[in-house]
């Protein structure tokens, strides 16, 4: 039986791909793939990564020289990857979508906790204080929010602010004309928001999207959410507008560098990151462990298109969920390979 081998894994993991598995033998491992753990892929054409995996020129060099041809990861974010380094030797696929509902849901469930003080109010209540003093919120019916990223999930999140009779606005390297949305430069976007929230990839140009630079141009008692990468934000410069009351408070699933911390327990630890536990200790900073993708028909998605993407490598057939870094161009790219329905390489 061919064996996969699975890094960064986690009880629910081997639960879902368990459930679904017919033909492989699955090899859990609990630590992350980076050059050292990659050593435990050996024996295995195919490996699955998750998020926080180091897939970079090392990994990526030691794995080739093991066997491994194919790596499926179980997200759909990449930046991770070195896509350069792995072109021409190891094909990459993801799943693109699971249930950008989930993601959706999970941004507005970390406005809605925010504006609403729902996290000090459980907290109040249970402790028997049922007074209101310092949990007044705003109405978001009427209120502006500026969407950065209109893919899947950005436009899920759309449909529900317009449900809560929000005005949307919103900013896209590559505007879809075929949806009713009020597209603005991001100059516009950042001054007229009332709350901005983040649904586009991570990639050199969205990479600090909202810098100091950016933070300076909102409204004073803006309102940040971020479900897409951490690296979206300059921490330093989120850190400074909530000092400086420019941001009235930020729900963030994810974090510039959550890798070494998120989906583990440090409760016993002090960490060695001033810049996440000044984050955690603001009482209006909600953070979420990159949880936002975390429901049971996302699993079972994840588990069905990982399952699905492996059966196609070993076919030997196209890729249909196959990722390069050609892939990014490939609006502009008449040559895309995969357009053509070939593997990338
Ligand atoms: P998608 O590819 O459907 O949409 C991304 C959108 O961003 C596209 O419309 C694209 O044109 C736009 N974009 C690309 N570059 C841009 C730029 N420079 N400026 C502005 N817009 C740009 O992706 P999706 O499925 O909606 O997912 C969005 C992001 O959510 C992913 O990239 C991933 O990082 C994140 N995500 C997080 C979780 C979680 O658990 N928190 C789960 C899944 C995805």
């Amino acid at each position: 039986m061919r064996k996969i081998a699975f890094f960064d894994t986690k009880a629910y993991d081997k639960e879902w791909f368990n459930k679904l598995n017919k033909d492989y033998e699955f090899i859990f491992i609990e630590g992350k793939l980076n050059p050292t753990t990659a050593q435990l892929a050996k024996g295995c054409e195919v490996i699955c990564g998750f998020v926080n995996d180091d897939i970079g020129k090392e990994t990526i060099d030691v794995l080739y020289g093991l066997g491994v041809r194919a790596i499926v990861l179980r997200c759909a974010g990449y930046n991770n990857v070195d896509f350069k380094e792995a072109y021409g030797k190891i094909n990459i696929m993801r799943v693109p979508a699971y249930s950008p509902h989930a993601v959706a849901e999970h941004a507005m469930a970390l406005l809605l906790t925010l504006n609403r003080k729902i996290h000090k109010a459980y907290n109040r209540t249970r402790d028997f204080n049922f007074s209101l003093s310092g949990l007044i919120g705003m109405d978001l019916h009427g209120k502006t929010v500026g969407i950065i990223g209109t893919g899947k999930i950005g436009k899920i999140f759309i449909n529900i602010c317009k449900g809560f009779g929000m005005k949307v606005i919103a900013y896209d390297l590559f505007p879809d004309e075929k949806e009713d949305i009020d597209y603005v430069d991001l100059d516009t976007l950042f001054r007229k928001s009332d709350i901005i929230s983040l649904h586009c990839p991570l990639t050199k140009e969205t990479r600090h999207i909202l810098s100091f630079e950016a933070f300076g141009k909102m409204k004073d008692g803006v309102y940040i959410i971020n479900t897409s990468r951490g690296g979206l934000i300059e921490s330093g410069a989120l850190l400074h507008a909530l000092t400086n009351k420019k941001v009235a408070g930020a729900g963030l699933d994810v974090y510039e560098e959550e890798g070494e911390f998120f989906f583990e327990d440090f409760s016993n630890i002090i960490i060695d990151d001033d810049v996440l536990s000044l984050l955690v200790s603001k009482p209006n900073v909600i953070i979420t462990s990159h949880q936002g993708f975390f429901t049971r028909e996302a699993l079972e998605n994840i588990a069905k298109v990982t399952l699905e993407n492996i059966d196609e490598y070993f076919s030997g057939g196209k890729l249909t969920n196959e990722i390069c870094y050609q892939c990014e161009e490939k609006l502009n790219n008449k040559n895309c390979r995969k357009e053509k329905k070939e593997r990338c390489f």
